[in-house]
């Protein structure tokens, strides 16, 4: 048989059997392009042997490519008018299972443990904009057992994610992502591509998440209290930023003795620091905190 959704005439199809009505307040910006759904299907690198969770499904259109190519899939799915096209759309597939919820408020770690046995599991989605930075970074925190995220987010946040010191759109973002997963931008998808059309451009991003994190610091919270207070007021130098931040329980003097140790100038700024200098930063300001 194979997906039946995918393209514009029966997208809207769908949504005219059903009188729906889009939702800003969702982000819902549907796919209509069958090229974009088998660039992300492939990039998600997904066999029968994966268990994949899909955030917002939508109608189903996504959805249906991933039930054709995996084990299982849990589709998330915030919209109580939703709920009923899901049920047609995705019918036939019986490897499908509909979450009707948040899923900033799901416990998406015991989900993914229950529901395939520790094994890690495989995240696809085209994203609500909205929140991607909550969602991802959800992921990661609370450990979620998961390979990878492979997902459509806006193009700039997309650039964000992969972006590294010294260029403009480097930040807290990038290394929070970088911290856990290597990014890898697999396409930029024009607005044309989603019912009703974005204003922004987009892009699909593949996180692989790492096993090990490639810096190890003594206080993993401490490292991104100081990514945070370095990037909060750009224009500052680090150890102005970092002193006036509130932050970090350490006078300006060994916060600045701190930096001297990366050997870096006083005037640097956060934006020049790598994952690495920002790791050996926090190990650094740990010894003096104890
Ligand atoms: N996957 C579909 C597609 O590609 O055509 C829809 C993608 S659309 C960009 C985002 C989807 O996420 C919408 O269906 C929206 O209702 C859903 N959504 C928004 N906020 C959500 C939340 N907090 N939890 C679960 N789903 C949410």
């Amino acid at each position: 048989s194979g997906p039946t959704l995918g393209n514009p005439k029966n997208t809207i199809e769908i949504l005219q059997k059903y009188n729906f009505s889009f939702q800003k307040k969702f982000g819902q910006n549907f796919l209509i392009d069958t090229h974009v759904l088998d660039k992300i299907i492939r990039a998600a690198d997904i066999t029968r042997e994966d268990m994949v969770l899909e955030i917002g499904p939508g109608i189903g259109t996504m959805t249906q490519y991933l039930a054709e190519a995996s084990g299982k899939v849990i589709a998330v799915e915030i919209d109580d008018n939703l709920i009923p096209i899901l049920a047609d759309t995705l019918g036939g597939y019986e490897n499908v299972q509909v979450i009707h919820d948040d899923v900033l408020k799901l416990d998406i770690r015991e989900l993914a443990e229950r529901e395939n046995g520790g094994k890690p599991i495989k995240i696809v989605a085209n994203l609500p904009y909205y929140i991607t930075t909550p969602i991802i970074m959800g992921l990661f925190e609370s450990h979620v057992p998961m390979e990878s995220i492979t997902v459509m987010v806006q193009k700039e946040v997309a650039d964000r994610m992969q972006s590294g010191p010294g260029k403009k759109d480097y930040g807290a973002l990038s290394l929070a992502v970088q911290y856990y997963a290597s990014p890898y931008i697999v396409a930029n998808v024009p607005p044309n591509c989603f019912m009703p059309r974005p204003k922004v451009g987009s892009a699909v991003i593949r996180l692989t998440r790492y096993k090990q994190p490639p810096v190890a610091v003594k206080n993993e919270k401490l490292l991104f209290q100081i990514i945070r207070a370095s990037f909060n007021q750009r224009r500052k130098t680090l150890v102005n930023g970092l002193a006036n931040s509130g932050q970090i329980p350490l006078t300006k003097e060994q916060i600045a003795e701190g930096i001297l140790t990366l050997g870096k100038g006083a005037g640097v700024r956060g934006e020049a620091l790598t994952l690495e200098e920002f790791a050996k930063l926090a190990d650094y300001f740990q010894d003096q905190i104890q």
